[in-house]
């Protein structure tokens, strides 16, 4: 008889986690703080490896079925400067989080998988119970504080499926989504010290007025029921062999999300997270075992591309360098085939 395994967190790494539990026969109960369809903030573009996870486990067509869209070049631009739209070296898929975690949700409980929503789960984690609960959250780093915002729009005429604009502040990246809509996600920093009237989201969105963000907002309509934020992101890179508990996905660390790794992470996490947890329910491993096997291959599949991403947030997040950055990726193959590939 095979025991029974606890996620904590229905996000995309714990019910990606407990789809490839249940499609081996392995009993599985999901606690989620949240009820679904819901608004995450996300830049909601799925580049990388986590791709295959998805396939392997058979959720592609899933997420082609539920209207995802095929992101196969992007631009980067400053208030000053842009790139050409560039063809990505390998194609990303865009969907929304309030489509993409509902219908995760609903193939798990398909499944047999226990889902139980809108709960938060305050018992302690010990054997047979997964953390997926998302980001660790931390206030400050330094003086500053980060801080995520995301809408969806329309009318909005985007010169690459997928648009990076960035300033001193922070950047916002637009793609298209499924349904014909724009998602417009920003990552924001904040000097703890920083004096003067708060900003609202618009202002902080729309940039500098002559912008070439700021003249693609301008014009757009937005979807003001899809708004939502987020503060107190940590994206120092962590270690999963240094956590004690079984993690995956954001809960293990976040990677800086210009690179649109985070949620291919999270596939990528839980999908090697799968077969030895399979493992220890059956009794072929002890706890401890499993969480060092699945800690080592995380840490073997994500520490280079974590240890490259923070470089390009730091280079592309400081003002002097953004202009250099944008016309080395716009005449340097080699240097932008680099950027992409090494980050995820
Ligand atoms: C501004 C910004 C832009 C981003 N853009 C992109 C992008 O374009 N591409 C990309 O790939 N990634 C992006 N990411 C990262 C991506 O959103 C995350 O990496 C991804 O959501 C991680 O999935 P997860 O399942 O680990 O965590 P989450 O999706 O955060 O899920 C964790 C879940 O755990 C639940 N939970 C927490 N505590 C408890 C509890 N005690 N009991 C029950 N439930 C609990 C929460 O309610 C939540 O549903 C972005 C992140 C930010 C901040």
């Amino acid at each position: 008889m095979a025991q029974s395994i606890t996620i904590v967190g229905g996000g995309l790494a714990g019910l990606t986690l407990g789809i490839g539990l249940r499609q081996l026969d392995v009993p599985v109960l999901i606690h989620e703080a949240g009820t679904y369809p819901r608004h995450r903030v996300c830049g909601e573009f799925i580049s990388g490896r986590g791709q295959t996870t998805l396939a392997r486990l058979g959720l592609d067509v899933l997420l082609g079925r539920a209207g995802a869209v095929s992101a196969k070049t992007a631009a980067f631009f400053t208030a000053t400067k842009a790139t050409a739209p560039r063809p990505l070296p390998s194609a990303a898929i865009c969907l929304s989080r309030f489509t993409l975690d509902a219908i995760l949700a609903e193939k798990f409980r398909e499944l047999g998988g226990e889902l139980i929503a809108d709960q938060r789960f305050v018992g302690n984690f010990g054997e047979g119970i997964v953390r997926a609960t998302g980001r660790h959250a931390q206030t400050e780093k330094n003086g500053v504080r980060w801080f995520g915002l995301k809408i969806h729009g329309r009318n909005l005429a985007l010169a690459a499926d997928l648009e990076m604009h960035v300033s001193a502040q922070g950047y916002v990246g637009l793609c298209k989504i499924n349904g014909g809509e724009v998602n417009i996600c920003g990552l924001f920093r904040k000097q703890t010290n920083e004096t003067g009237p708060p900003k609202n989201w618009r202002e902080r969105l729309y940039g500098q007025p002559g912008s070439p963000l700021h003249e693609r907002l301008v014009s757009a309509e937005f979807d003001e029921g899809s708004f939502c934020a987020i503060a107190g992101l940590s994206l120092q890179p962590q270690r999963a062999i240094a956590r004690t508990e079984i993690c995956v996905g954001d809960a293990i660390t976040m990677i800086p999300p210009v690179t649109g790794n985070g949620m291919s992470m999270a596939f990528e996490s839980a999908g090697l997270a799968i077969a030895p947890l399979a493992d220890w329910s059956r009794g072929g491993l002890t706890w401890d075992e499993t969480r060092q096997k699945i800690a080592r291959q995380c840490d073997a599949a994500f520490a280079r591309r974590l240890a490259w991403a923070k470089w390009l947030q730091r280079i592309l997040l400081k003002p002097a360098l953004q202009n250099p950055f944008i016309a080395l990726a716009a005449h340097n193959n080699k240097f932008w085939r680099l950027a992409f590939e090494h980050t995820r």
